[in-house]
């Protein structure tokens, strides 16, 4: 590289003898960051969802390549939020592709001290039989006064801020049709 190219790369020469005195642009563009790319570029598609972490709800643009999720961004368009997000749901792409997850089914028997993995169909026997005997034995077809209540104090619902609106959807249905009337999320607390 000559002297006057190598002086020309300078930011402050740049940004003195180009078209970016606030150096805000190109002026203040190293080689390096004038290669990079953003990683939403090679995506196949983007779809478009709602952060789960609150009630805020804001707008999300999910980036697929590869049918897995590369990138989430704020959405734009999104009336609540205006492109914008906080940093935990910038981060949510990691809800989804972080190596760490917990992917296995987890329990700890009462009593228990460790916790084991359990085969999911193995955990789903465990809970239906659960949820079967604790209707049956908590449930409320009147009141004293022989008022209909047809309900369980049995059982609840605590979902998770990482539940989507569609899996809290049927969660909702699901508990009402069991009888059960304590039906929340986190992302209303
Ligand atoms: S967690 Fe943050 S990004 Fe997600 S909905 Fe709430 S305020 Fe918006």
């Amino acid at each position: 590289m000559g002297v006057r190219a190598w002086i020309e790369g300078w930011p402050a020469v740049r940004q003195i003898a180009g078209r970016d005195p606030l150096g805000r642009g190109a002026a203040a563009k190293s080689d390096r960051s004038r290669m990079l790319r953003a990683r939403t570029e090679d995506a196949d598609r983007m779809v478009r969802s709602v952060c789960p972490y609150c009630a805020v709800g804001c707008g999300q643009q999910v980036y697929v390549s590869g049918e897995r999720v590369v990138q989430i961004e704020g959405d734009p368009d999104s009336p609540v939020s205006r492109g914008r997000l906080c940093p935990k749901g910038a981060a949510s792409h990691q809800l989804v592709t972080a190596s760490d997850r917990q992917t296995a089914v987890r329990y700890r028997r009462p009593h228990g001290t460790e916790w084991e993995d359990l085969d999911l169909d193995t955990a789903m026997d465990m809970i239906a039989d659960r949820v079967i005997e604790t209707r049956r034995r908590t449930w409320e077809d009147t009141d004293e006064n022989g008022r209909v209540l047809r309900r369980t104090l049995g059982f609840a619902s605590l979902g998770g801020a990482t539940l989507d609106n569609e899996e809290n959807y049927l969660m909702k249905k699901l508990y009402t049709a069991l009888g059960a009337v304590e039906i929340e999320n986190q992302a209303r607390i």
